[in-house]
């Protein structure tokens, strides 16, 4: 995500422990000579953030976020400093509002990740044997390889002069490219034999390409669900609970 959306949430977390963590007895001084301005130095980083956003017209980020939420920041900026009151009412009638923001709109690139996007269906489209409409449950990292393979496909046909053949689906099966195809008209046996290694190439392949980003990676396995995926290392970091298949049932 943003890191400027990861540094805010991380200012906003902070404070919230330092809110919720009272377990120690607090006295007058601690809670004035640490607590108070640790609280009120988060809020300044928050602010900070935020006319960054300002400053880089990040618009379409900003957008997301309540206009009351968004003034109470630029205050901090415009006019009086952090007394009390001002303090208070941000910590009790705006950071939540900015919290849950900020997860949401996590959770909603989370979920960009779990499906093809419109941009490379749309790229596979271009290509004349995927006109149709057929299953397709992959993820963007495969953009690529699906269409090398469809395009692989298409000049063997053009070669050996017979139509394309039509799609029933393609999808990650165990973390693994699966396709499948038919001709509904019969072609000799060497070009079904050409496509189903060009195929087989591209499922050999497919284990060893992030299925979220397209880098070089490899299979694991999530233990909790034995869910398959093929990953990267990065892409591997953000989840847990994965882990490598030769390291699986250890
Ligand atoms: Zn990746």
């Amino acid at each position: 995500m943003h890191k400027k959306l990861e540094k805010i949430l991380e200012c906003i977390e902070d404070i919230d422990f330092i809110l919720n963590h009272n377990e120690f007895v607090i006295t007058q001084t601690i809670e004035d000579k640490i607590l108070k301005p640790a609280i009120k130095m988060n809020i300044v980083r928050i602010a900070e953030e935020f006319e960054n956003f300002n400053n880089d017209y990040e618009i379409n980020i900003l957008k997301n976020f309540k206009n009351e939420d968004l003034k109470s920041m630029s205050d901090i900026y415009s006019n009086y400093g952090l007394d009390d009151t001002i303090v208070e009412n941000i910590v009790k009638n705006h950071l939540p509002t900015i919290k849950a923001t900020i997860v949401k709109m996590k959770e909603e690139i989370q979920k960009s990740k779990t499906r093809l996007s419109e941009k490379n269906k749309a790229k596979l489209k271009e290509l004349e044997i995927f006109k149709n409409n057929f299953r397709i449950h992959i993820l963007n990292g495969w953009t690529d390889l699906v269409f090398e393979l469809g395009k692989n496909i298409e000049e063997l046909c053009k070669l050996a002069n017979c139509g394309l053949p039509k799609i029933e689906y393609i999808q990650s099966k165990y973390a693994s490219l699966r396709f499948d195809y038919y001709f509904e008209t019969p072609v000799p046996k060497i070009v079904e034999k050409l496509i189903d290694s060009l195929i087989y190439q591209a499922e050999d392949k497919s284990e060893r390409i992030c299925e979220f980003c397209g880098a070089d990676g490899e299979i694991r396995i999530k233990k909790s669900t034995n869910w398959y995926i093929a990953i990267c290392d990065k892409c591997a970091n953000e989840r847990n609970d994965l882990v490598k298949i030769k390291e699986f049932g250890n």
